[in-house]
């Protein structure tokens, strides 16, 4: 441990991506568990019987083991995160892996390691060619499964969360959202990972379970062995290595003052969302699954501003049918009752993950057959979709809204699916909403730039900045070389933005914001200026942008606007807000080192 120490300069920082904001201090534990390399090995006729009975044994045993993890889950903020389990679960049933691995044993006369190596890179294959970045890293679900049968056919013990017998940070090449279910809160104060992204489903716990976590270091299990002192700025995604006292001193006073600031940002639950002068803006949450409705409502959410319908496609093998689709739109809509939940249709190639859709290998998916697009082309598809939000939103206040329309060609397209669908229903006697306002994200360079004749067309906006910038300046949303490109604030950005909402306060439609840059306290006064009055974010976000919110006077946010769209660049535009906000509120956005 000493040596470790040693070897490491005092307050080395590494930086990866802060996931689940918060301070920890503590000591690395570190977790080895390498992944297993699988090398394809020719095999003889008569050893295919029993490399395929390995491989049947090794699925049953990861069951097991997963049943094993959801029966010893008892944490409540865990129980909610069991689908998980579930997802694994039904990966290890997959007929595309299990049939498909057989298959190879039997046809390349491979061993069933190598055998499943392959399958397992078909799958990455596939996720690595989805645009959406939440869909794209659910790849580590896959991953995990595929390590966990790997560890079983070699007969190895994974090191596991459960041996940690003392208040540590753990450090691992990657959590499996199963190992994170066995995380006890009291022993781990926080982990980082080499690997992972911001909406992987590890991270996703670490936020619910309000543990700081830093993803995406690439090499830190190298870097750190056990028993080193860490400092862990999840927030900023700083790991501190060997931290000074002087270093030591400064992050413990960080840590109390944010433990401070969340729990006194809890009061504001009960609060109006309201600026100084009186602007109201109605703060939603963009939700995934029917359990994240509870947590939305635990931070104040008003609403749901974004349901992300894809997650119910997801790790399966044909698409939900209109009957599971109703019944998951149903549960969200009645448990948000009597607030509003706003569904949007599928925002995905379908064939991406629906194994009995022809995969189609594009050269440039982002520009491709995804979202409305999908949509439009499977008709069917999207008639199920529709019939199920119809029916849903008889059971409380319910809006619809399409994916990455570009313009009114399309959107006419998608009012008339929707009336069929609606006539079809009707002429079947089956009940739905009398009124569903319908909505379009504008999240493209084109669906903005004609906003004016889009809102003649729809009952309202929601304006999706993590694509609409993305198409916008033309940088890769997922892309680290292009990343620094990557500026809510950019004057092509700001003025597409202004556009919009002019277009929409013009017809009188409401518009709201869905994509990140709602769930950042810096731009709220922005927003504000542009006059949207309401924002959708991930719940955790709310009490904070809650709070900047009533701190500040919409007027003030109209005359900022104004000044921050007379600069040319991103960076006079960026200093002109920082000076601005760490003005009003020096204890959130720090001052400007000069
Ligand atoms: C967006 O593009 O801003 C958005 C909210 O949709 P998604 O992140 O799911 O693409
Ligand atoms: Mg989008």
């Amino acid at each position: 441990m000493v040596s470790a120490k040693a070897d490491i300069p005092l307050d080395t920082i590494l930086v990866g991506v802060g996931t689940s904001p918060g301070i920890a201090i503590g000591e690395s534990f570190s977790l080895h568990r390498s992944r297993m390399a699988a090398v394809p090995v020719q095999i003889h006729p008569d050893e295919i019987p029993s490399e395929i009975e390995q491989f049947c044994t090794a699925i049953q045993e990861s069951k097991n083991q997963l049943l094993d993890v959801r029966d010893s889950v008892t944490d409540q903020r865990l129980i909610d995160h069991l689908y998980i389990i579930d997802t694994h679960l039904l990966i290890l049933e997959d007929d595309a892996l299990v049939m498909e691995t057989i298959r190879t044993i039997e046809e390349k006369r491979i061993n069933a390691a190598g055998a499943l190596q392959l399958t397992i890179q078909k799958f990455q294959k596939i996720f690595d060619g989805i645009e959406d970045e939440y869909l794209r890293e659910r790849r580590s679900d896959v991953d995990a499964v595929g390590d966990r049968i790997q560890y079983n056919l070699a007969g190895e013990v994974r090191a596991s969360l459960k041996d940690i017998d003392r208040k540590v940070i753990v450090v691992a090449h990657d959590l499996s959202p199963a190992d994170t279910l066995q995380i006890d809160r009291e022993k781990v104060i926080a982990f980082v990972t080499d690997v992972g992204g911001r909406t992987s489903h590890t991270s996703i716990l670490a936020r619910s379970l309000g543990i700081p976590a830093i993803v995406g270091l690439e090499s830190v299990t190298t870097l750190v062995p056990r028993g080193v002192p860490i400092i862990v700025d999840g927030t900023n995604g700083n790991l501190i290595l060997n931290p000074s006292d002087v270093t030591f001193q400064e992050y413990l006073i960080k840590k109390q003052e944010y433990e401070y600031q969340t729990d006194s940002l809890l009061a504001y639950r009960e609060l109006q969302a309201v600026t100084l002068d009186g602007f109201k803006v109605r703060l939603n949450s963009n939700i995934e699954m029917s359990h994240d409705v509870e947590v939305a409502k635990e931070h104040g959410a008003q609403g749901v501003g974004l349901l992300r319908s894809e997650f119910l496609y997801l790790a399966r093998t044909t698409p939900p049918d209109e009957e599971e689709q109703y019944q998951f739109y149903r549960s969200v809509i009645e448990a948000m009752a009597p607030d509003p939940v706003t569904i949007r249709t599928l925002d995905v190639g379908g064939d991406k993950f629906a194994a009995d859709i022809n995969l189609t290998d594009e050269a440039n998916p982002v520009m491709g057959l995804r979202a409305i697009r999908f949509s439009l082309k499977e008709r069917t598809l999207f008639t199920v979709q529709l019939r199920a939000i119809l029916r849903a939103a008889k059971h409380g206040r319910t809006q619809i809204m399409f994916p990455m329309v570009t313009g009114v060609e399309e959107t006419r397209d998608c009012l008339a699916c929707l009336n069929e669908a609606r006539q079809q229903l009707l002429a079947e006697g089956i009940p739905i909403a009398e009124k569903l306002p319908i909505g379009l994200m504008i999240e493209t360079p084109s669906a903005a730039l004609v906003a004016d004749l889009l809102a003649k067309e729809v009952d309202f906006f929601s304006i999706g900045t993590n694509d609409l910038i993305q198409y916008c300046l033309a940088v890769d949303r997922g892309n680290e070389h292009v990343a620094y490109l990557y500026n809510p604030l950019h004057p092509a950005v700001l003025r597409s933005l202004k556009f919009i909402c002019d277009a929409a306060n013009k017809e009188n439609i409401p518009v709201s914001m869905c994509g990140e840059m709602a769930s950042d306290p810096f731009y709220t006064s922005v927003l504000i200026g542009l006059g949207i009055n309401e924002l959708s974010m991930s719940p955790l976000a709310i009490p904070r942008v809650k709070r900047v919110l009533r701190a500040l006077d919409r007027s003030d946010g109209v005359d900022l606007l104004k000044k921050l769209m007379s600069f040319a660049t991103v960076s006079e535009v960026t200093h002109y807000l920082e000076r601005e906000m760490s003005g009003k509120m020096s204890d959130l956005f720090a001052p400007l080192e000069l």
